[in-house]
């Protein structure tokens, strides 16, 4: 986002989006280092703090944001970095399908993946991978989803 901000900016003002907080550094949201996927951890609880609190504070000093969802980067949380996401003024969100595995899935395993959502699914994928195959798997999944009529909606407007 900070290399992105007039794009950004625009998304937070697009009732279709909510933007939420997924780290200032993009790791696991621990307090012992605990890694994930080879990506260590926040290693202490100023840290857990940091990577929640400072990314919190660029989205609302930025965007004008305030956001209510944190989702640290690898969903790998310890207790601890949960109860600290919470003292930081958020809620960790989750998901529930995997829409792209990191990016590195193909077109077909996308729509596949998105298509086999249920109503109450949060789908995970990404919108900042360019080279990736989410978008074209995503486009291929959407008429069908529409179609069955399923609806999109985000986190904040379902709880
Ligand atoms: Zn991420």
């Amino acid at each position: 986002m900070t290399k992105n901000l007039a794009l950004s900016r625009e998304l937070a003002s697009d009732p279709l989006f909510e933007i939420a907080n997924h780290g200032t550094k993009h790791c696991p949201l621990s307090v012992t280092g605990r890694a994930a996927y080879g990506i260590a951890g926040t290693a202490s609880p100023l840290e857990a703090w940091r990577e929640v609190r400072d990314n919190h504070d660029f989205l609302h000093h930025e965007l004008g944001v305030t956001p209510r969802f944190f989702r640290s980067g690898t969903a790998h949380y310890d207790d601890i970095g949960v109860e600290i996401a919470k003292l930081a003024g958020e809620q960790v969100a989750g998901f529930s399908v995997n829409g792209d595995q990191g990016a590195r899935a193909s077109r077909v395993s996308v729509r596949t993946a998105i298509s086999q959502a249920r109503a109450g699914d949060i789908i995970l994928a990404h919108m900042n991978q360019p080279t990736g195959q989410t978008a074209r798997g995503l486009a291929d999944a959407l008429p069908g989803i529409l179609d069955g009529g399923t609806r999109f909606t985000t986190l904040g407007a379902a709880l």
